[in-house]
């Protein structure tokens, strides 16, 4: 059997709070338990939004928590040649297209419930496009999911993934619709970058929050159309309060820094989400 490898993924666009850490902390014990590796990789690809300084509050936290990763950091931002190559892959396989619409022109021709993504309702697909037009628009890359779903070879028509919490899930890449998977302001888009990466980190384990259980839909189609294996997953629920509900940013929730200068134990909040785990699993 190969050595299980799990990673923590974080995006740096603000310092790491106490639900980062129960992902990292759960991911890090999945790998040491199982004598494998844990490995560290910061999804900078969002140009407007990832900070430096937070890079580095990511592993000042994670090495204040003594969560070692094994291995060289990895930067998405350094990366993104090899997202292109994948999206020229796709663009010769006929099954994206580029999209000049605005997010505020999407909002107002499509429902979506509050917060949600709007599925996208496919304006620019089948658009005669010419390459001036490309060089002067911005323009993003999306995926055409039907014709997707359409050049799966038969045997790969019922995808579907393990998930540690779910089950043998299958996946319906579909709901998503038309999804980005490249941006206009990044070459790259999150369901791209996080399908290649964890391939060629060779990443066995994927542990992460409930709140990306439905990207791996997205995830598991490009697997199939990238020719990439399929690790296992583990969405694990979000960590909440004592009123039950997720911690938040917005709601006040304190950083690790932030409980760090007022002279937390790290020990203790490990401890803390290890028990929190436990509990979720019905362990404790
Ligand atoms: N970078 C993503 C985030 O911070 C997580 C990616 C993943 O675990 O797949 O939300």
């Amino acid at each position: 059997m190969s050595m299980m490898i799990s990673r923590f993924a974080p995006s740096p666009t603000g310092r790491l709070h106490p639900g980062h850490a129960f992902s990292a902390v759960r991911a890090h014990d999945l790998a040491r338990a199982a004598g494998g590796r844990f490995l560290l990789r910061i999804e900078d690809i969002d140009p407007g939004r990832s900070r430096e300084a937070f890079v580095s509050g990511i592993e000042e936290d994670l090495r204040w928590l003594g969560l070692a990763w094994d291995g060289p950091v990895l930067r998405q931002s350094e990366r993104l040649d090899l997202y292109a190559g994948a999206l020229e892959r796709l663009k010769a396989a006929g099954l994206v297209y580029p999209c000049f619409c605005t997010r505020a022109e999407i909002a107002g021709s499509v429902a979506a419930p509050h917060g949600a993504t709007p599925v996208y309702p496919g304006t620019c697909r089948g658009r005669p496009v010419d390459p001036a037009e490309l060089q002067a628009r911005p323009h993003g890359w999306r995926l055409d999911m039907a014709r997707a779903l359409a050049a799966l070879s038969p045997g790969e028509r019922g995808l579907f993934w393990h998930d540690a919490t779910a089950g043998r899930v299958m996946a319906t890449p579909a709901i998503h619709g038309d999804v980005v998977l490249a941006r206009k302001d990044a070459p790259t888009s999150y369901h791209l970058a996080v399908t290649i990466d964890d391939a060629a980190q060779g990443v066995t384990d994927v542990v992460r929050g409930m709140d990306l259980f439905e990207a791996t839909h997205v995830h598991r189609l490009l697997q199939a159309l990238l020719e990439l294996p399929t690790p296992a997953y583990h969405h694990h629920p979000l960590l909440t309060g004592p009123d039950g509900r997720r911690l938040a940013k917005r709601d006040g929730a304190k950083s690790l820094a932030e409980l760090r200068a007022e002279g937390a134990d790290p020990q203790a909040l490990l401890a803390m989400l290890r028990r929190k785990d436990d509990e979720g699993r019905g362990k404790a």
